[in-house]
């Protein structure tokens, strides 16, 4: 899957150069102007990861960070706020509000870049730079890429992580519970509804490519991944 980047500025120019940049690194871009756009975009769909601009009209970006990262739907999405020069003093207000990075502007294509991957590498804790490959899926945490011989599978961060764990754990029962302490982190405290809600995802995403069958639910337990068919 391409990893999908939000860039959620203001500033036609800036938005421009960074999706530019981000396009030319593989990934894909998604782009809002204000706190309502990116809303809107986030309630079709789920960026690996936020490049929110500190100033925004209206809802600034740390407002709209702060109701992000309270929102279950949301709150996985890494935020990398990009604060101008003269803000800093701010920054740690930044990082209050739950967004995981800040970058100075003006930035370098470069720094940006590399920002982003400590970032996307930091929420995924599973990860190891080995490929897996399990049921007809392949997927890479170096490259953070799933693909069903060859095509690509677009999936959000919290759902790569399942999979991931799925993958690395087959043909056993895993609560919701114990999937929100080995994927979420034990620190965390969400509801055990939220997982409900990825592996629905994580299905939905499957689907086009006829695999969601992997991701079993036995009943009164939790979930499991497995190649054989679904039994009690
Ligand atoms: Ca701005």
């Amino acid at each position: 899957m391409a990893t999908k980047i939000l860039v959620v500025e203001d500033e036609p120019a800036v938005r421009e150069m960074i999706c530019f940049v981000l396009k030319q690194t593989g990934y894909e871009t998604l782009e809002a102007e204000d706190a309502e756009g990116g809303r809107a975009c986030l309630s079709q769909e789920t960026p690996s990861l936020i490049l929110m601009d500190w100033m925004l009209p209206g809802t600034s970006g740390v407002e709209l960070t702060r109701e992000l990262k309270q929102d279950k739907l949301t709150r996985d999405i890494p935020v990398i706020m990009l604060t101008a020069r003269g803000e800093e003093d701010d920054k740690v207000r930044g990082l209050e509000c739950g967004a995981e990075d800040y970058v100075t502007k003006p930035f370098s294509p470069r720094e940006l870049i590399a920002r982003i991957k400590v970032v996307l590498r930091r929420v995924a804790p599973h990860a190891t730079e080995e490929a897996v490959e399990a049921g007809g899926l392949r997927l890479d945490p170096a490259s953070y890429r799933v693909s069903v011989q060859g095509s690509e599978v677009d999936l959000g961060p919290t759902e790569f992580r399942l999979l991931h764990f799925f993958m690395t754990h087959r043909d056993k029962v895993y609560s919701r519970s114990r999937l929100l302490d080995t994927v979420w982190g034990t620190n965390v405290f969400i509801e055990e509804r939220t997982v409900d809600v990825h592996i629905r995802r994580l299905r939905k995403a499957l689907e086009p490519f006829g695999v969601e069958s992997l991701v079993q639910t036995v009943r009164g337990a939790g979930y499991r991944f497995s190649e054989q068919a679904s039994g009690r």
